[in-house]
């Protein structure tokens, strides 16, 4: 018998497959890695990229680094859920052990863009719950990419053509954030997962008192 009410809610319901998607600047990676520090019952799915890292960046933590052949393989081999062309590298989902994990009551969390979020909509349309982070403004994204990097205006040009691109799919998203603050963007994005996991319909298998009751 479980002995509280986490470990009862892990036993009876399915993981979610909880996807943030946002153009770069938005505060995605913030809002991701503190959902990840504080929410022990989520992790990461870690997706491989022909990107090479950049500074500080781990092999197997934040990425699979692979080459492009690797990738090719992978894709021959069917090892992806999802794969997609992200701003000239190729990004995909590795299967892994996320279907049979899904079963036994655990969440993922995708740090995915919009054409992976469609993909695994159409495999996996129950588990999955999608949120969209938005900055407050344009004019405040650019500001945020300005002030991160040394890049030049022209490179933050094309940022912020990609992240028009990128935003112009928010209304594919159930949940849409406006992060004009870190700390309640993240809020409300835990409230999201919290609502998600107490849906009646992910209650697959049902609490046994209740299903003694039913029978
Ligand atoms: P970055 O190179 O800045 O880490 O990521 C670039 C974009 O690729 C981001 O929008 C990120 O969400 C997206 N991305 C990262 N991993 C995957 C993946 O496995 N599949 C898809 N479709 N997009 C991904």
């Amino acid at each position: 018998m479980a002995d509280s009410a986490t470990d009862t809610d892990k036993l009876h319901r399915r993981g979610l497959m909880f996807i943030l998607s946002s153009p770069s600047g938005a505060g995605k990676t913030t809002i991701s890695r503190m959902l990840l520090d504080v929410e022990d019952e989520i992790m990461l799915s870690v997706s491989a990229t022909t990107r090479p890292p950049r500074a500080g960046e781990i092999d197997g933590v934040h990425y699979h680094f692979v080459s492009d052949a690797e990738f090719d393989r992978m894709v021959e081999e069917d090892d992806f859920y999802e794969w997609a062309h992200v701003f000239g590298y190729r990004y995909g989902t590795p299967k892994g052990r996320i279907r049979n994990a899904l079963k036994d009551g655990q969440d993922f969390l995708f740090d995915i863009d919009w054409q992976g979020t469609q993909q695994l909509k159409q495999k996996d349309e129950q588990d999955v719950v999608t949120v969209f982070i938005l900055p407050p403004s344009l004019d405040e994204l650019r500001r945020r990419l300005e002030s991160r990097a040394q890049d030049s205006a022209e490179v933050i040009d094309s940022r912020m053509e990609r992240a028009r691109g990128e935003i112009s799919h928010w209304a594919e998203y159930e949940y849409v954030v406006v992060n004009d603050d870190v700390d309640q963007c993240f809020e409300k994005v835990r409230r999201i997962l919290d609502a998600e996991r107490m849906r009646r319909t992910r209650q697959t298998g049902l609490i046994p008192f209740v299903r003694e009751l039913m029978a």
